[in-house]
């Protein structure tokens, strides 16, 4: 039986060993909190990541190894990559994990993404651009390390409270929000899920569902899934997340794993994302993904409601409530 490296032991990890259950497969999470959701559904293995002697122990006891974070180290992934295949590989994680890079590699490759401008210090500022959003190069996520900015004196204080290495992005008054999942194996398969339409309050996702509303919207996010994907030589599950304006999408970012707008696939497609990320890294056929129920994903957030009765399906992470943090979702179908 193979098993499966996981480095990280979030629910992203919990849900992934749950799904590697009935493929088969065994699981092992690198984890430097022994108190992490994954010990719910999955042995962990507990070092810090800048122990080698750690690093080795694990890639010995695995088969290939995956991620459930983008902000790793990418020295430690290269270290690990020399034991064991990484995937996905570690340039796509690179580029992933850093907003410049990524927005420039959109624009490389034409897709179509938010006018921005790279600031490393007050001197980067542009005269008459000061409605946007200035968000840290990287480790951001659910609204972390970004502020909304309408005037110089946004941007300047914006700055000074960030005081990171950090793009601007130009206001996008987009339509709505939607994202794409999409799994390549590395025979090259490409297989996409079907948008999914997300709602977002300040910054941090609520409520995801199914949007087929536009047969052409699809067709257009599966092309610009499949050139990012082949480009990068990608193998397992990338999200990409746009905005839909006038019926076009404009990419605003990508993240180099399964993905939390995607936890409605379990419920609502005859396969999940976290089966197909699996089935791709290991070499497995990608199975054609359809909906076979309609499902909708609410993220329960820094507290749980008294009454959860609306939900046919709970998850719970097992984390200690805390404001803004997601402490599971619930599944309405
Ligand atoms: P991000 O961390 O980049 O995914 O941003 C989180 C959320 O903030 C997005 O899903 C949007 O709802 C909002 N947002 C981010 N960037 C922009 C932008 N350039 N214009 C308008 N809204 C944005």
């Amino acid at each position: 039986m193979k098993t499966i490296g996981i480095i990280g032991g979030g629910q992203l990890a919990q849900l992934l060993a749950l799904s590697a259950y009935h493929l088969g497969l065994n699981t092992l999470c690198f984890v430097d909190d022994a108190n992490c959701p994954a010990k719910r559904t999955s042995p962990i293995f507990v070092a810090h990541l800048d122990d080698e002697k750690a690093l080795d122990l694990f890639a010995h006891q695995v088969d290939v190894i995956t991620i459930e974070n983008e902000n790793i180290n990418t020295s430690t992934l290269d270290y690990l990559a020399k034991q064991k295949p990484v995937y996905p590989n570690v340039n796509a994680v690179k580029i992933a994990q850093d907003r410049l890079l990524e927005k420039q590699f959109f624009q490389t490759h034409n897709i179509f993404t938010t006018d921005f401008f790279a600031i490393n210090s007050a001197a980067d500022f542009m005269p008459n651009h000061h409605n946007g959003i200035l968000k840290t190069r990287r480790f951001g996520y659910d609204s972390k390390g970004q502020m909304r900015v309408k005037s110089n004196t946004d941007l300047t204080n914006a700055w000074k409270a960030l005081n990171k290495p950090a793009i601007f992005e130009a206001f996008v008054d987009f339509d709505y929000e939607v994202s794409l999942l999409i799994a390549r194996n590395s025979q090259g398969d490409i297989q996409p899920f079907p948008l999914i339409h997300n709602e977002h309050q300040a910054g941090i996702l609520r409520r995801s569902r199914f949007d087929e509303r536009d047969a052409l919207l699809q067709k257009q996010a599966e092309s610009i899934g499949a050139d990012i994907l082949n480009a990068l030589n990608y193998v397992g599950v990338l999200a990409i997340e746009f905005f839909v304006k006038d019926n076009l999408l404009i990419a605003n970012e990508m993240a180099p794993r399964v993905h939390n707008s995607g936890h409605l696939t379990i419920e609502g497609c005859n396969v999940s994302q976290f089966e197909q990320h699996l089935r791709a890294i290991t070499g497995k056929l990608l199975i054609v993904p359809k909906i076979i129920q309609s499902v909708e994903m609410h993220n329960i957030i820094g507290e749980w409601p008294k009454d959860l009765s609306l939900f046919q399906h709970v998850y719970d992470y097992g984390k200690k409530p805390r404001e803004k943090r997601k402490l599971g979702h619930g599944i309405i179908v």
